[in-house]
């Protein structure tokens, strides 16, 4: 059996084989890295998504999608700090109901919930109707 000494050349061919060849890998990852962490610093974090509104453009059946996830957070929160129970579990239920009431849904239904037809949802924006509400009204 052959000796193996620091300066037999199949203990260089090791070395060389499995560090020196390694290198290049290390830059690929740094760049991968790198790379990720620029993608992420561009696009900056989103917004919670809240309940929008949508109407029915054949019959006009309004529908609302999704639901409030800051609002529900911060109330689910607030109970769990209150009950001692699990925010998720709390935030789970209150998810549940949101969608338990009469025309939410989580994603746009397929066919309308009013007309029956396959559907084509508009988005539309929630209305102050307060603020729109004329001071004076004549009756006659
Ligand atoms: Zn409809």
């Amino acid at each position: 059996m052959a000796e193996l000494s620091l300066f037999s050349g199949e203990v260089w061919v090791v070395i060389f084989l499995a560090l020196v060849l390694k290198l290049p890998l290390f830059g690929v990852l740094a760049a991968i890295w790198i790379g990720f962490r620029k993608f992420d610093s561009d696009r900056p974090a989103a917004a919670p998504p809240a309940a929008r509104m949508s109407l029915c453009a054949y019959c006009g059946t309004r529908i609302a999608l999704g639901y409030d996830a800051g609002a529900l957070h911060e109330r689910a929160t607030a109970i769990a700090s209150r009950t001692g129970q699990a925010a998720f579990d709390i935030e789970t239920r209150l998810v549940r109901e949101a969608f338990a009431q009469p025309d939410h849904y989580p994603e746009e239904p397929r066919f309308c919930p009013g007309c029956g037809e396959e559907a084509v949802w508009t988005p539309i924006e929630p209305i102050d109707l307060g603020a729109a509400r004329p001071r004076h009204v004549e009756r006659g």
